[in-house]
């Protein structure tokens, strides 16, 4: 069990690394897209601003408050989703659901297994049923602007 130990304390750093120090909390002057999402159970907030350039992200913004939880997975979600294309982001967003709901990680449409990446981190995150709302509320904004841009 030791070797499982030291993982959760790695995935545990992964996560309170991003919850001290979110990545690319600065706002967009101009973004092209924005979402937003709350959570009422913690009072847990999320939003996101999207910068698209040729189909693809080329900038984000995360801001928020709320628990280490639904801001650590709102900056580890803008660092993943930066570069992608829409249908990757789209991907990734579907991929990270279905690991926090516990259904398989392949995804249609998308060339085989997605790579979570860092975002695996979180994946211990879902033997916590009420703390999974608050991974997934960053994702959710992250929809909300996505729609803004016409998919999703
Ligand atoms: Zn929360």
């Amino acid at each position: 069990m030791r070797e499982i130990d030291s993982l959760d304390e790695l995935y545990r750093d992964i996560v309170l690394d991003h919850h001290r120090s979110p990545r690319n909390s600065e706002s967009l002057e101009s973004p092209d897209a924005q979402g937003e999402a709350i959570n009422p159970f913690c009072g847990d907030e999320v939003r996101i601003q999207l910068s698209v350039a040729g189909g693809r992200i080329d900038d984000v913004s995360i801001s928020g408050v709320g628990c280490s939880i639904s801001q650590a997975s709102a900056s580890l979600m803008g660092e993943a989703v930066k570069g992608k294309n829409l249908p990757e982001a789209l991907a990734v967003l579907e991929a990270f659901r279905a690991l926090m709901q516990g259904r398989s990680r392949s995804v249609d449409g998308a060339a085989g297994e997605i790579d979570l990446g860092d975002l695996m981190a979180l994946e211990g995150v879902k033997r916590y049923p009420v703390r999974i709302k608050c991974s997934l509320l960053g994702w959710t904004a992250l929809e909300d602007a996505l729609k803004d841009l016409g998919t999703g």
